[in-house]
């Protein structure tokens, strides 16, 4: 098997795990490991890769379980430095992305990935960016080499519990995955520099969001991550849960909604809203959710709101916030074509505000110069609202 077959498939084998923003679709993988991944300040290439797709260990939903009959291949450490730099001075990738099976064993594997981040950093001077996964079991000492050559540790703990982790898992062990967290965590408060992330798949094991969102509210609060990842389940032929059905990727979406309502709006998971099956609403975002279910807050007049309550309309974030509190400094907002240059989105804020005492339930009624808001108005709006919700 030549190089490029080789990372044809190692390459593929690293498609499930997540780095960047979030999701990776299919039109985001270039070729032989190279993906487009999208950051906070736009979008890079990034080379990720398996070192090895051979493992020992036999995980329900993955694609290099030990039991399946696919090709399996492994490039060595220093091969796998010298294919990266190339990439890196040909600029056609701008950082790295390391993980690998386990074979024959975590701490084989993690002497292995550690190698390669070593080869680089010393014989090449690299000095770029490299995540790094932290393989199940791996010990304390590898993740203190790790943490000296990398920029990010991940350790994917893929489920919310150790009860949901057996249904998908015999050789995982969750206290395994949960006590590396907290060692790179330890790492962390001594003072190394490096951020530090966890994944999970979104309904391979039955869980509801409410397990998922409890659990990310607890790493948060534990471990600060840097992000939590959400990857919807999607069936692997060949594997215990090929006819399983792919979880929707709006499980997904919510999930992440959630995740960035708890790190930049200040909710917490008492605020949300969920089914009697305990998933978040799929049919309207999180933060509607919690407007829909709350009308004795709404509406809001927007002059006197302050930041943290501008926070709990739908259609305003953290910066149209900030601006609209600049914008009150120089005189009071009458329009809602003022709003709209703050960046917030008007049609799904007009519902829950009064601008200077009218309401705007609609951007037509924005267009005809709104309402005067009187008591009657305000109580029929809320318990409007609180009946599309319970319909
Ligand atoms: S240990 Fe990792 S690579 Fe091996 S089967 Fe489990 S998830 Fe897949």
């Amino acid at each position: 098997m030549d190089t490029v077959e080789k990372l044809g498939i190692l390459g593929m084998g690293a498609r499930y795990d997540m780095c960047g923003c979030g999701r990776v679709s299919e039109d985001d993988y270039i070729n032989n490991g190279i993906y487009r991944v999208k950051t906070s300040s736009g979008t890079c290439s990034i080379f990720k890769v398996l070192l090895s797709n051979e493992c020992t260990r036999d995980c329900a939903y993955c694609q290099n379980r030990i039991q399946r009959d696919i090709p399996r291949t492994t490039i060595a450490p220093e091969d796998m430095a010298r294919l990266f730099i190339q990439l890196f001075r040909q600029r056609k990738v701008q950082g790295l992305f390391l993980s690998s099976g386990i074979q024959p064993n975590s701490s084989a594997s993690m002497d292995n990935l550690i190698k390669t981040a070593q080869i680089l950093r010393q014989r090449y001077n690299y000095k770029g960016y490299i995540h790094m996964k932290i393989l199940p079991g791996a010990s304390t000492a590898h993740i203190e080499a790790a943490a000296t050559v990398a920029n990010r540790l991940s350790i994917n703990l893929e489920v919310p519990d150790a009860e949901h982790l057996k249904m998908l898992s015999r050789s995982k062990r969750y206290a395994d995955l949960a006590g590396g967290m907290e060692y790179i965590s330890k790492l962390r408060q001594k003072g190394i520099r490096i951020s530090q992330t966890t994944q999970f798949i979104v309904g391979a094991a039955d869980e509801s969001d409410r397990d998922i969102v409890y659990a990310t509210w607890n790493l948060k609060e534990r471990f600060s991550l840097a992000r939590t990842y959400f990857s919807a389940f999607t069936p692997v032929i060949d594997t215990p849960l090929e006819n399983k059905a792919p979880t929707p990727l709006i499980r997904e979406t919510r999930l992440y909604q959630v995740d960035f309502l708890f790190r930049q709006y200040g909710f917490t998971p008492d605020q949300l809203v969920f089914d009697n099956s305990g998933h978040l609403l799929q049919d309207v975002d999180p933060k509607t959710a919690f407007a829909l279910h709350n009308p004795q807050l709404y509406p809001i007049e927007i002059n006197r709101a302050d930041y943290q309550t501008l926070l709990l309309i739908p259609g305003i974030g953290p910066i149209s916030a900030k601006r609209i509190e600049a914008m009150r400094r120089i005189g009071k907002i009458t329009d809602p074509m003022q709003l709209k240059a703050t960046g917030a989105v008007l049609k799904h804020l007009l519902p829950f505000v009064t601008i200077n005492g009218k309401y705007y339930p609609s951007l037509d009624a924005a267009a005809k110069g709104g309402q005067q808001l009187t008591l009657w108005d305000y109580n029929a709006a809320g318990n409007n609202r609180a009946g599309i919700i319970s319909a």
